[in-house]
């Protein structure tokens, strides 16, 4: 049986030695147990074999690997903190490929006070560049539940969302500059400052979101921002899935930018989080089939953005759109309401199988998805669970399915192919996106196919043949 992943050639002990030289033995790994953490992805659905694991510690070795690679037509996998979701960073099983982590690479360049700007490597923990900005003042806001162990390499080349892209867009809307290098092994220093550039095709943009398939950034220009002296967090049950769109238009209408953040939850993710995640609570003292969690913040001191959430709930009780509704009193239970929308994703690990969709729509369709869909749902697999959550703002729904209690995990998720052509299939019809913001790697890779029309595709194709001839970036991951 031939595997994904077969038809690349094993590279030359020669060229695997020439390498490792290259990053030095030190961190060159050969060993395959050393490279486990490497060839594992974040939910065990692929584990890959690499013919080498290397750590460059600058630009310059990162260009002399892809220039021998490149002469030798290795096939290199980028790699930074290992928690995408689609396998893009996940070598294919044949063994062939070389990983390149670009976990060493973890300077900060330069933050420009004046500009609001910082440079950092690829490396660099989306973590620690919050906590960079920070410690000047300022606020870098592309947050999402893996930031612990992402990489700002990682969350270019998967042009990341996350929490705050309703008020400060996605990875691409926060990037004024990138250094990437080519397949060839050249080195194009991009690393402008600008907010305007009208100078022609903008490079930048090609490669946010290009999934290591056309270059390997080494370093990227940072948006910043003032950092929020005004913020607060409120948690509503909703009386119908109808009224989370009217009282997101209500919230954005009365709170403009202020509006920060607005999230869905169902009951039924909820009730997952309290069974399983110690500490949790429930916040309000009815059940509702639907909650949003909003945040209202503001970047002046005097600014009273409770009242605003207060006058906000207050109308929406009104109008009908909500049952009830919490305002978080301390930071304490800030973090307590935030908790139950981040452990959302984690806690259906201990429901069975979960079939999984990260799907973006208008945010007018996103009642009219979910209902087509979970009526869909209970056709094909009677008793499975849909767990839709997500960045509501943003049309962005991780519409997820839990397995039928008494199912057999196998026989459920069987249906993983299936279920996802059907429901994408909803996503298209309400001129959506089949990946919103985990991108497409190998799992949605032949999906691409169905949901992008032929002249795209094609003009995709060019880009990919122009950038990387030889095929040597990421192969067989996004298209
Ligand atoms: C718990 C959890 C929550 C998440 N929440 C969100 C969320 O809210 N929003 C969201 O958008 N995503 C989310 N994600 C997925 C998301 O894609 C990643 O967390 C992040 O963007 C990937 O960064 P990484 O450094 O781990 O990249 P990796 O997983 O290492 O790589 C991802 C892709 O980028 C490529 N790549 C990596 N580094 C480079 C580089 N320097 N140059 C070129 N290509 C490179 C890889 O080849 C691969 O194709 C979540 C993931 C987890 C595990």
């Amino acid at each position: 049986m031939t595997r994904e992943g077969d038809h690349i050639e094993r590279p030359s002990e020669e060229t695997l030695d020439a390498l490792s030289r290259i990053v030095g033995e030190h961190h060159a790994i050969h060993d395959p147990v050393e490279m486990t953490p490497y060839l594992v992805e974040w939910r065990d659905r692929y584990v890959g074999k690499a013919a080498l694991v290397l750590k460059p510690g600058s630009t310059e070795e990162v260009a002399a690997i892809l220039k021998r690679a490149n002469e030798t037509r290795t096939a290199i996998v980028p790699q930074g903190g290992n928690t995408g979701l689609v396998g893009g960073q996940i070598p294919f099983e044949s063994g062939n490929e070389v990983v390149v982590s670009l976990a060493r690479m973890t300077h900060v360049r330069d933050i420009d006070l004046d500009g609001n700007t910082m440079t950092v490597e690829a490396g660099l923990v989306l973590a620690n560049a919050q906590a960079v900005a920070e410690s000047a003042g300022l606020l870098f806001p592309l947050s999402l539940a893996s930031e612990g162990s992402c990489q700002i390499g990682g969350v270019l080349a998967t042009n990341a969302g996350g929490m705050a892209v309703l008020a400060y867009g996605n990875a691409r809307d926060l990037t004024l500059g990138l250094e990437v290098v080519l397949a060839d092994g050249s080195v194009w220093n991009g690393l402008k400052r600008l907010r305007k550039d009208n100078s022609g095709y903008d490079l930048k943009d090609l490669f946010i979101g290009s999934e290591g398939t056309l270059g390997i950034i080494t370093a990227a220009v940072l948006r910043l921002f003032p950092r929020p002296a005004a913020t607060v967090t409120a948690f509503a049950g909703l009386a119908h899935l109808d009224s989370a769109t009217a009282f997101f238009s209500r919230a954005y209408g009365l709170a403009g930018p202020s509006l920060t953040a607005f999230e869905l939850m169902p009951r039924i993710g909820l009730d997952f989080v309290l069974r399983h995640a110690e500490g949790t609570k429930d916040p309000l003292k009815d059940s509702h089939h639907w909650y949003v969690l909003f945040e209202l913040s503001s970047p002046r001191k005097g600014d009273d953005v409770t009242s605003l959430a207060e006058t906000l709930l207050n109308d929406g009780i009104e109008a009908g759109e909500i049952g009830d509704a919490v305002i978080a009193s301390s930071l304490a239970q800030d973090r307590e309401l935030w908790r139950l929308r981040e452990l959302m994703s984690e806690v259906q690990k201990h429901e069975g199988g979960s079939i999984k969709h990260d799907v973006a729509v208008p945010v007018a369709s996103v009642p009219e998805f979910i209902a087509r869909a979970n009526q869909l749902v209970e056709l094909m697999i009677p008793g499975a669970r849909p767990v839709p959550f997500g960045h509501l703002g943003d049309g962005n729904i991780h519409y997820n399915v839990s397995q039928p209690p008494l199912m057999d995990r196998a026989v459920f998720l069987a249906n993983w192919e299936a279920l996802n052509a059907a429901v994408h299939e909803i996503v298209l019809d309400l001129g959506g996106s089949i990946s919103a913001e985990h991108g497409i790697g190998r799992l949605k890779r032949d999906l691409l196919r169905h949901a992008k029309a032929p002249l795209e595709l094609e003009l995709m194709r060019k880009i990919k043949q122009a950038f990387d001839p030889n095929g040597i970036l990421n192969p067989g991951k996004l298209l």
